[in-house]
């Protein structure tokens, strides 16, 4: 009696480089590939619009790629501590196999059912698939995680290089009966009323076959000038990868292992290596969507919000130019340039006073490559509450920053042609409340 493998998919929606796939394989029993819509477990965060979408499209992509190389791909949803030892009594399958995932509340599910499984004799193995390093191996000289970016990244480096990339299996048997699937369509990750992904649509193409594609051109097309230009919201210079990062279309490993032979790719592999610090970080501290990093912020006194300057925000109405076309971006095309997201952060926090929380849920549901650890961490980067973060004084000047990266005013013509031509606040005035609001955190009063 065939006991098949279950490939348990989560972040890492992909065939190549894809090391619980590949042990699956490698067991030659029939495979079954499972995801799980898990909106239930405790702590699990449900995904914003945008998300949903993309995982809407590169499900199907996916389950087509499965299906075409002879496996099952099964849809189900409910809390992965009771589906999956489900689906493996249903199945008789013998192993699971996972790539890790590093939150907190993930961490808990996955532990409690390695637990559970093997007590029943399963055989249960999980990989590192989506991170060059494994939080538990990048330490100080004193044994403690990294608070600054740059002797993390050095300690990264100092390790043994990220192994070669897997290939992709070309052929996966499947079992003789496919068990049950939900239809993807009943999951309802797709906005129906209003229909506004159309802007989404246009813009990208979800599933690991474009992200290959997009990784190529990015290496062949722009990299040689990504260290110059990434700063320019226009110039189309980065790499938009980090969609597929997120949803794991392709591996950090076959981006490090392209991209390390190009010349000059070590400002580029050095973002892939915030990335890293991001999820560490997020390793360490579990709550970093929800609690200040540093806990002297919490003494921030932030004012009563103003849901009217919220909202202005969100839908690019503040009335100041590079603002309102990252906001803009944003809504349109669920993506957002690392420079704009930057100022439009910083103007919500420390020119309107409104809580960094605020701005990484709108982030959070708005963004298709919104990443439980790079939104938090980055939101609390500029804040000043966070690792590395940037010191509380730098308060960036959006209209200097237009001028300085935007220069000849293409990306706020493309994005923000007809937004309101009032600011909603002072910059001068605002920035001095700010300064006055963070020497309460300095001096703890
Ligand atoms: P590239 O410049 O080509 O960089 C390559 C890859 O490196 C990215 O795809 C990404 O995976 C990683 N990377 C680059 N910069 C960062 C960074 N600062 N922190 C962590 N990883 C980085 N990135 C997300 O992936 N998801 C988020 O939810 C997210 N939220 C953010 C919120 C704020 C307030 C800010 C300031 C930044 C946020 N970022 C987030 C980081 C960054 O803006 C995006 O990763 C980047 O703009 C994606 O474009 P790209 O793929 O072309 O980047």
């Amino acid at each position: 009696m065939a006991s098949p493998s279950l490939v348990w998919l989560r972040d890492d929606l992909r065939l190549a480089d894809n090391p619980a796939l590949r042990a699956a394989v490698d067991r030659d029993e029939p495979i079954i590939i499972v995801f799980v819509l898990d909106e239930e477990s405790p702590g699990m965060r449900a995904h914003g619009g945008a998300a949903r979408w993309w995982l809407h499209h590169s499900l199907a992509s996916l389950r087509e790629r499965v299906q075409e190389r002879g496996a099952a791909m099964v849809l189900r949803r409910g809390a992965a501590e009771r589906v999956i030892p489900r689906l493996v009594a249903e199945t008789g399958a013998g192993a699971v196999f996972w790539n890790r995932r590093y939150g907190g509340a993930e961490r808990e599910i996955d532990t409690a059912l390695k637990a559970r499984l093997r007590e029943d004799s399963v055989q249960v193995r999980s990989f590192a698939g989506s991170l060059l390093f494994e939080p538990w191996t990048v330490r100080t000289g004193s044994g403690t995680h990294f608070s600054v970016f740059t002797p993390f990244w050095q300690a990264c480096l100092a390790l043994p290089a990220p192994r070669a990339p897997l290939p992709e299996p070309r052929e996966l048997h499947g079992p003789g009966r496919t068990p049950a699937s939900d239809s993807l369509d009943s999951w309802g990750l797709l906005p129906t009323r209003p229909h506004w992904a159309g802007g989404l649509r246009e813009t990208w193409e979800p599933g690991e076959p474009a992200a290959r594609r997009r990784l190529r051109a990015f290496l062949t097309e722009d990299l040689a000038h990504y260290d110059r230009t990434r700063d320019e919201p226009a110039a189309g210079a980065t790499s938009q990868l980090s969609p597929r990062l997120r949803w794991g279309e392709v591996s950090p490993f076959t981006v490090w292992h392209e991209a390390t032979d190009v010349d000059g790719a070590g400002r580029f592999l050095s973002e892939i290596g915030w990335r890293e610090f991001a999820w560490h970080t997020l390793y360490h501290f579990p709550d970093l969507a929800t609690k200040n990093l540093r806990p002297e912020f919490d003494r921030f006194p932030w004012p009563r919000l103003k849901p009217t300057h919220l909202r202005a925000w969100q839908q690019g109405r503040t009335g100041i130019p590079l603002v309102d076309a990252g906001m803009r971006e944003l809504w349109h095309t669920g993506y957002m340039h690392n420079r704009v997201r930057m100022v439009t952060a910083s103007f919500l926090i420390k020119n309107l006073l409104i809580d960094w929380r605020h701005g990484e849920q709108w982030f959070w549901d708005t963004l298709v490559d919104a990443d439980e650890a790079a939104n938090a961490f980055n939101w609390q980067w500029v804040a000043g509450s966070g690792a590395d973060a940037a010191p509380y004084f730098r308060i960036f000047n959006p209209e200097l920053q237009a001028k300085k990266f935007d220069a000849d005013g293409h990306y706020v013509r493309e994005w923000a042609a007809d937004a309101p031509a009032e600011p909603i606040v002072d910059l001068g005035e605002s920035r001095k409340a700010a300064l006055a609001a963070y020497d309460v955190v300095k001096r703890g009063r």
